[in-house]
């Protein structure tokens, strides 16, 4: 019995210590379209720990993710579900790039709405692509607007005071220290990373990254002054690459003794394998964070979890 009295009080003190939830009976909901906004409401709710995991469960608080881990985020096509969550909710955020003019079909022909929306693109600097496809010679726009740490930090802060406003309307602002708090620690830590990153790109004579794959990685790139050549000119949903193109990118894995050809989360690594293969390189991921597995959705990892998957990539693959 004292046993169980202990470990019932022992478990509590736990709970109590590594949680800052919120308190309030009013509760929020929030419908995020993909992973990246998905993780910045969460960390601004919850905490995010020193090995950058993250609890799924909220006080209080509904975060729910429309585009679902695993599936494939330039190709979304909402339930009818979806549309009802996304009516119903208190704050509907969205990234605004090309992949989400799902979006605006539903706010345009919606008779009920959110009771806010939340577009993030408006929120960041962005640029346009400089790759350029070789046969329509058009300049494809990178909607990755997250891969640039400097992005994320923005996106944070815009959905930080979205809730602040939320939690002053529904519960005279009682949680909007803690909110406060989760969001600078989170801040801080992506802040860190992201100079390390810096050190090592700094560090490094090398700076060219050669993708074996899709390339949602101009933010990322131009952030630390990185080059870079890739298989595809963009990130949507290509399959096969040119014969040319693999030719091309194996003859300069060769001569610039690259150490590591790169792919993105969750490919079949096909393209990265067979120019590794003929230049005696690595292959190596580079997370960009649009979606997580659901097995990493599950573990709790972060948009911070993969900022340092990418750092130990970069101290290898450089
Ligand atoms: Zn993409």
């Amino acid at each position: 019995m004292k046993k169980f009295f202990y470990l019932f009080f022992f478990s509590f003190l736990f709970l109590s210590c590594t949680k800052t939830n919120v308190d309030s009976k009013d509760s929020i909901s929030i419908v995020t379209t993909s992973f990246p906004i998905y993780d910045f409401t969460r960390a601004i709710v919850s905490d995010v720990n020193n090995d950058y995991i993250a609890e799924n469960n909220f006080t209080n608080v509904d975060i729910k993710l429309l585009i679902k881990p695993g599936m494939e985020t330039h190709s979304f096509d909402p339930s009818p579900k979806d549309i009802i969550d996304i009516q119903n909710a208190d704050i509907f955020i969205r990234m605004g790039g090309e992949s989400e003019v799902w979006v605006d079909k539903i706010i345009s022909t919606s008779n009920k709405l959110p009771k806010k929306i939340l577009t993030l693109k408006d929120f960041v600097e962005t640029c346009t692509s400089l790759s350029e496809d070789e046969h329509h010679n058009h300049h494809e726009h990178d909607e990755h607007y997250w891969t640039s740490s400097k992005n994320a930090i923005k996106m944070i802060n815009a959905i930080l005071q979205s809730i602040i406003e939320l939690d002053n309307e529904k519960s005279n602002g009682k949680n909007i220290t803690t909110y406060q708090e989760n969001a600078n620690s989170y801040i801080k830590m992506i802040e860190n990373l992201s100079n390390e990153i810096k050190n090592t790109v700094d560090n490094s004579e090398n700076k060219l990254l050669i993708f074996g794959d899709r390339f949602p990685f101009t933010y990322f790139t131009e952030e630390y002054g990185l080059n870079y050549l890739a298989a595809f000119d963009g990130c949507s949903t290509a399959v096969e690459a040119k014969t040319s193109k693999i030719a091309e990118l194996i003859d300069e894995a060769k001569n610039s003794k690259a150490k590591a050809i790169f792919t993105i989360e969750m490919s079949n690594k096909k393209i990265a394998n067979t120019i590794a293969q003929a230049s005696n390189a690595k292959v190596l991921e580079l997370h960009s964070c649009q979606n997580v597995s659901k097995d990493d959705f599950e573990r709790g990892i972060t948009y911070a979890y993969t900022m340092k998957s990418n750092l130990d990539a970069l101290k290898i693959g450089l």
